[in-house]
């Protein structure tokens, strides 16, 4: 057995996703589309030295891959895929390669399939095409007496008997046809599709449909068709989950407005699931964060607020740490006050047991020479900082948050903070973790690198909003054990999902 992989297209509907590389390597679920297809046809039994990939649009990022990670496969370079996609493709590749009498599988680069769809194919024994009778979007195959008899713009949307998967089986009589019919199309110099070199074979070799009904495949020619097949192909199930971490800011709201269909999917789900609201930012306190999200309707007490305060008071207790010096508002301070009542704050290098930075929206010159003085008279001082966010998100642009603090102090004496507490570290969960287990809570966000981090230092699923910083071309850069369960647009598409 053998198997073709069409790669070469450029395909402008998937910018800027393939601004830097073609569609092929674009991932779902963190494995770009080549390499799924790859696993798909090793699994079914093609080695890997039987695979060959046609490339075009960046052929150099195709081959790059292709050498790292399956140096067996061969590619070839089809440098007309402007010109002439599919039909140059597949005549080039069956050029040049050794076809002899065993079954070819050719698929394009630019579709996932479920090992289902596969296995299906190769257990017809004959040529096939892999269409889907319950679908109706996408280029029409027509059927009649068991045989395939168009494919493509020829049929009515009506009367179409499934639509292309893109995926075909060819014994060596369809092999033989095919040669001839990419041979007649290349001399038109012109674009032709999958689909039309394939209305053109079921015309001389017989192609019977193999049902794709019931299993998992998508095309991936625009963005709309990735965010559908990211839902698609995503393990991840509400139903699994008992507790929903949310980061807030770009996930629930952006400034005092809730993000679509936020209060509705919190309100439906209430009784199942137990939700929890996180943030870094510690120039507020949790109650400040309760009265806001109960004034955009999101009933919730203290206790399901979850900010770094809370790990560092009990880091405080557990170590006995009364004589801190504080970088913090003068509400930070209160807090801790009443949290506390045995706390003291001192600038007093004999009598400090730690320095605390948080985000201090009143920040002095003061404050910052003692904190740098105290880090060098005493090189063991703990050193606790709230979070290290460099900047926060303000109604005319960024401002300086307590990384960007941190920053001044590091220059200056050299250290940086012995504990962080707020995203991606673990510890920020630490309590909802301990009460429901990785395996049963999610976090929810819109920053790859707190939100998706503190996901994977905890062990748990990481649900990626659109809703916020991040974009789908930023999620596409990770690695399979870093990409998100599951990628939504904001937390009001869940509830569609799951309704
Ligand atoms: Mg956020």
């Amino acid at each position: 057995m053998k198997a073709l992989i069409l790669a070469e297209n450029d395909n402008r509907e998937l910018r800027p996703l393939n601004s830097r590389k073609p569609g092929a390597l674009i991932k779902i679920n963190g494995i770009s589309l080549i390499e799924h297809q790859i696993r798909g046809y090793v699994k079914a039994g093609v080695k890997e030295a039987s695979i060959a990939v046609v490339a075009g649009y960046h052929h150099d990022k195709v081959k790059r891959f292709l050498k790292r990670t399956y140096p067996a496969i061969r590619v070839v370079k089809n440098d007309d895929y402007r010109l002439m996609s599919a039909a140059r493709s597949l005549h080039l590749a069956l050029e040049s390669v050794e076809i002899d009498d065993e079954a070819l599988f050719v698929s394009s680069g630019e579709c996932v399939y479920d090992d289902r769809v596969v296995e299906r194919l190769f257990k017809c024994g004959a040529s096939a095409v892999a269409g889907d009778t319950s679908r109706s979007d996408g280029e029409s195959i027509l059927m009649t007496n068991g045989r395939v008899i168009r494919v493509g713009a020829a049929v009515a949307k009506e009367a179409a008997t499934a639509i292309s998967a893109d995926l075909w089986r060819l014994d060596a009589h369809a092999i033989s046809a095919l040669k001839g019919v990419t041979a007649e199309r290349i001399v038109e110099k012109r674009h032709v599709s999958m689909s039309a070199v394939l209305d053109d074979l079921v015309r001389t070799a017989r192609v019977t449909l193999v049902d794709l009904a019931g299993t998992k495949w998508a095309a991936i020619c625009s963005l709309a068709n990735l965010h559908q097949a990211d839902k698609r192909f995503s393990r991840f199930a509400l139903s699994d989950v008992r507790c929903l971490v949310l980061d807030m800011d770009g996930t629930v709201y952006v400034g005092d407005l809730p993000i679509r269909g936020t209060v509705e999917f919190i309100e439906r789900n209430a009784q199942e699931l137990a939700f929890y609201f996180v943030t870094n930012n510690t120039s507020k306190l949790p109650e400040d964060y309760r009265l806001r999200l109960n004034a955009m309707g999101i009933p919730t007490e203290s206790d399901h607020i979850i900010t770094p305060l809370g790990p560092l008071v009990a880091y405080l207790k557990d170590y006995t740490i009364r004589n801190v010096c504080l970088l913090g508002n003068a509400r930070l301070c209160a807090y801790l006050r009443q949290a506390l009542p045995e706390l003291e704050l001192t600038a007093d290098p004999e009598a400090c047991e730690a320095l605390i930075v948080a985000y201090d929206t009143e920040l002095t010159y003061d404050k910052l020479r003692d904190a740098a003085v105290l880090l060098q008279q005493n090189p063991r001082l703990p050193f606790l900082a709230t979070h290290g966010d460099l900047v926060c998100p303000a109604e005319h642009g960024f401002v300086p948050d307590c990384g960007c603090i941190l920053s001044v102090l590091e220059q200056t004496t050299g250290r940086k903070p012995t504990v962080v507490f707020g995203k991606p570290s673990p510890l920020l969960v630490e309590r909802v973790t301990e009460q429901c287990g990785e395996e049963h809570m999610a976090i929810v966000g819109d920053r790859l690198y707190t939100d998706g981090k503190m996901a994977q230092n905890v062990g748990c699923r990481f649900i990626c909003v659109l809703s916020g910083e991040t974009t789908r071309e930023q999620i596409d850069d990770l690695g399979e054990d870093e990409f998100p369960a599951l990628i939504v647009r904001d937390l009001g598409e869940l509830l569609a999902r799951v309704s």
